[in-house]
Order: structure tokens, then C-alpha cells, then sequence
């Protein structure tokens, strides 16, 4: 079964791993610089979206390193949070009745 990291634009023999795991502290000026070049591979990734829902799987806590997916830790949790935040709107706007367990 093909995975998604088999085309992944990271695996590129030209792109050295490294740049995934910018070394400067993200409050740093030059950490934006760091981060460009793993950004901007993610950028032109045909895989950027199938890879972005796999790390978003990770537990927040679990996830707190390097770029992925064009994006920093802290970037991936602002997507975590929105999308929990969206799904308890939906839950709560949901008629009370498709809330009811189902019984048999
Ligand atoms: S989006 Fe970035 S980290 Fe994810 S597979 Fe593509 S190049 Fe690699």
C-alpha cells in the first residue's frame, strides 16, 4: 500500500532533514529564517495535506518539534484548537435529539 510519505518532497535527496529542526528559539529573530527553508519545501510537497492530517493525529503535547507541513508546533496547535473549538460549535448547534444515545 503506497504511503504518503513516499512522495513526500522532504525525502528529496537535496533536502538536508536538518532544516526541518531550525535550531534558534522560535521568539528568535532568526528563527522565521531558519524555518523559511523547510517551509518552503513543504510549500511546493504534492503530499502537504495527507502529511498535515497525520500530524495533526499527534496528541499536541506529543508534537512539539520541528516544521511539518509548512508548519511550527505552535502553528500546528492554533489548527488543533480552532478545529476542536469548531467541532464543539457543531456538537452544541446540533438538535438535541440527534444528541440522545442511540438505544436498542
Ligand atoms: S509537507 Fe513538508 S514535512 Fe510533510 S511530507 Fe511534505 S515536505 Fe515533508
Amino acid at each position: 500500500m503506497p504511503d504518503f510519505r513516499d512522495r513526500a518532497a522532504c525525502r528529496d535527496a537535496a533536502v538536508d532533514p536538518e532544516w526541518f529542526f531550525p535550531t534558534a528559539d522560535p521568539r528568535a529573530k532568526t528563527y522565521k529564517a531558519e524555518a523559511a527553508r523547510a517551509k518552503a519545501v513543504c510549500g511546493r510537497c504534492l503530499v502537504r495535506s495527507a502529511c498535515l492530517e497525520a500530524i495533526l493525529a499527534v496528541p499536541g503535547p506529543k508534537d512539539k518539534d520541528g516544521i511539518t507541513a509548512g508548519l511550527d508546533p505552535e502553528e500546528r496547535d492554533v489548527i488543533r484548537v480552532r478545529r476542536a473549538n469548531q467541532a464543539d460549535r457543531t456538537r452544541r448547534a446540533a438538535p438535541a435529539s440527534s444528541r440522545r444515545p442511540v438505544t436498542v
